[in-house]
């Protein structure tokens, strides 16, 4: 465990982007997680956090990346779900708005993260520029054989979590992985009906470095 606990990484460079690793929590244990597999290590970086960043070490860890020219978006995508730090999320996207408004905000999640007192995403209206939400499954019953989670009735709540996207959002991806227990076109005939963008991923399985 130690070696974990050196060099690890808050704010990581990613082809033309810049990725915020929140948090190692997450609400939900997905059977295809990299960070299980790969050992908390993602091409190159150790994405585990011996504790949670605060606001100031973000900007800071920004602040060394962000003159970059080619710099497209800053994602909030690490090894857990960002947005049950979503307080931290609106004040670092306040931040690159105020400070760098040209470059795309995006949040990549579960879509397992509204289910609490307030809506997060009104809050982050005008915030963020795109939620991707990872919906890796084609029904309930699917995703209940894929995810484990405490939560009831994932599969509905994420749905539901991507209709209230929409009010708040500008664009909403609606993502899964090319795995072979999921029917592709029907997570595309999904996100036709509910009027997202689609995109697919790869199912990644052995370790890949950068
Ligand atoms: S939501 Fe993401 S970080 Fe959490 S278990 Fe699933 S793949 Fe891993």
């Amino acid at each position: 465990m130690v070696s974990y606990l050196k060099n690890y990484k808050v704010v990581y460079p990613y082809k033309k982007n810049l990725y915020i690793n929140l948090t190692n929590r997450c609400p939900v244990k997905c059977s295809y997680c990299i960070k299980y597999r790969w050992d908390w290590q993602f091409r190159g970086y150790n994405l585990f956090l011996p504790k949670e960043p605060s606001y100031e070490e973000i900007i800071s860890e920004l602040n060394k990346y962000m003159k970059k020219n080619q710099l497209k978006e800053v994602v909030f995508c690490g090894y857990g779900e960002p947005l049950l730090r979503a307080n931290i999320v609106k004040k670092v996207a306040l931040w690159v708005k105020k400070n760098f408004p040209n470059i795309i905000v995006r949040i990549n999640t579960n879509g397992l993260s509204n289910i609490t007192k307030k809506n997060v995403l009104k809050e982050l209206q005008f915030l963020v520029d795109v939620v991707s939400v990872s919906l890796n499954a084609h029904d309930s019953k699917t995703y209940n054989k894929l995810h484990e989670t405490k939560i009831k009735q994932p599969f509905k709540k994420i749905l539901q979590f991507i209709r209230d996207c929409k009010k708040y959002i500008p664009k909403v991806i609606i993502t899964t992985i090319r795995h072979p227990e999921i029917d592709i076109n029907k997570v595309k005939n999904i996100a036709k009906k509910l009027k997202v963008k689609f995109r697919t991923r790869k199912y990644l399985t052995k370790y890949e470095p950068r």
